[in-house]
Order: C-alpha cells, then sequence, then structure tokens
C-alpha cells in the first residue's frame, strides 16, 4: 500500500507575511493526516520554509534545479543548495518550464540525475497538450518524457522517483481529467516504471496534477494508480490545501 503524497506548487506566489499566515495555516489542520504532504515554493522562501517547518509533518522543496555542479552559472539554484535549506523534494520539468524555458526532455533528465545525485527526491513532470491529446498522443508524448528520465538514472533508482502526470490542458484551466482518463494514463505511466524495475513500479507515487481541488480530489485519489496530487491554485489557501489532503485516504 503506498502512502499518498500531497504536494503544493506555489508556482511564482508568495510573500513572507502570506507565506506564514498560509504555513500556519496548514500545519494546524495537518495532524491526523493520512497522506504525506509537502509545499514546493519559490527559492527566496526556502529560509522561511525551513525555519517554520523543521521538526514538522509538512515537507518542502524546490520547484526547479540547475543540471550544474556549484560554478559559474548566473541565476541558476543548484541540488546542494535545495539540499541544504532541507529541502526533501524538487519538481522538475513541470509544462511551465518546458514551455516557458524551453526544458526538453534530456535537460529534464539531467536535472532528475543532479537532484538525486544531491540525496532529493525529484517529482517528474509529464503531461501532453491538448493538441497532442487530441491528436491520440497522449502516451508517445508522457512515455517519451518519462522514458529520457529512467534512461538517464537506470533501474537501481526507479525507487528514488516520484512522477507527477499532469495534462498541460488541465493546469490552471479548472479543466480536469475525469479520474478513468488519468488513471488509464497512470498505469501507463506505472507500467513503463515496471518495465524499467518491476518491484520498484509498485511503490513509486504516480501524483495527478490539473485543476485538483476539494471537490473532485477524492474521486481522482480513489483510483488504483493515482497516489495523490500535485497542487496549483488550491495549494495556496490553506482550507483548500488540508481538504485535498484530507481527501487522500
Ligand atoms: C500545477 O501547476 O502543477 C498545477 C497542477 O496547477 P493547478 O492545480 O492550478 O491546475
Amino acid at each position: 500500500m503506498r502512502q499518498k503524497l500531497v504536494v503544493g506548487n506555489w508556482k511564482m506566489n508568495g510573500s513572507r507575511a502570506a507565506n506564514a499566515t498560509l504555513l500556519n495555516g496548514i500545519l494546524e489542520g495537518l495532524q491526523d493526516a493520512k497522506a504525506a504532504a509537502a509545499v514546493c515554493v519559490p527559492a527566496p522562501y526556502l529560509h522561511q520554509c525551513q525555519d517554520l517547518l523543521t521538526g514538522t509533518a509538512l515537507a518542502w522543496g524546490g520547484q526547479d534545479v540547475s543540471c550544474q555542479q556549484p560554478g559559474a552559472y548566473t541565476g541558476e539554484v543548484c541540488a546542494s543548495m535545495l539540499q541544504d535549506f532541507g529541502c526533501r523534494y524538487v519538481i522538475i520539468g513541470h509544462s511551465e518550464r518546458r514551455a516557458y524555458h524551453g526544458e526538453a526532455n534530456d535537460l529534464v533528465a539531467r536535472k532528475v540525475q543532479s537532484a538525486l545525485d544531491a540525496g532529493l527526491t525529484p517529482i517528474v513532470c509529464v503531461g501532453e497538450t491538448l493538441a497532442q491529446r487530441e491528436a491520440g498522443q497522449t502516451m508517445d508524448v508522457v512515455g517519451a518524457q518519462l522514458d529520457a528520465v529512467l534512461a538517464q538514472v537506470g533501474p537501481d533508482a526507479v525507487h528514488k522517483l516520484v512522477v507527477a502526470y499532469e495534462p498541460v490542458w488541465a493546469i490552471g484551466t479548472g479543466k480536469t481529467a475525469t479520474p478513468a482518463m488519468a488513471q488509464e494514463v497512470h498505469a501507463a505511466l506505472r507500467e513503463k516504471l515496471r518495465v524499467c524495475n518491476a518491484e520498484a513500479a509498485e511503490n513509486v507515487l504516480v501524483l495527478y496534477g490539473g485543476s485538483m481541488k476539494p471537490d473532485n480530489a477524492a474521486d481522482l485519489m480513489a483510483q488504483p494508480d493515482i497516489d495523490g496530487g500535485l497542487i496549483g491554485g488550491a495549494a495556496l489557501k490553506a482550507a483548500d490545501f488540508l481538504a485535498i489532503i484530507r481527501a487522500a485516504q
């Protein structure tokens, strides 16, 4: 039985004051939660998370990482820095980074390797656009995205991955994949993981992301291969984020 995981992706939102209110609100309601929970925050706020969340049940992480070691890479944040600020997780290959920063599968794979080398758990995002879904290419696209990572890290690292299926057309749009649509892709992703490492694949968490809200979270997470959620908009309100965490049994 895989313990469910709910991760908030704050994207480029927050201020020290708003973060403190949000984090304290989440912490107040987190007792007795059955699912594990984390927030992935903008890099400047990692220190605040370390201050407020150390010793609590709420883990934290980054939203991106460099594939490089420390050095002359202006503007980048490397994996050892995330680790230095107590991160457990880092989101890698989010569709917004693929779309706005030209991140291709091979770069995503190298970033995943950097995260693993620093002892972080990468949350590897995969997902198809609406045009790709309508052209019947969903499995080809998400399969290639995951294959690039598996080819990089190899079978022995499969158990260290978290995968997030995030259909691009569902992110921030209010459109959600139906539980059946999401389950179909999640099952296919787990099958790919099995081909790489059959034993490890059973324990890999495959999260769903894309307009997951308190009112649709339970149905999505009741699917056999949906092991939690990667939450954007609804992670910015403590009550909504907590409701999703509670929906994850
Ligand atoms: C995301 O950005 O990872 C996401 C799932 O966003 P939203 O929940 O707002 O669709």
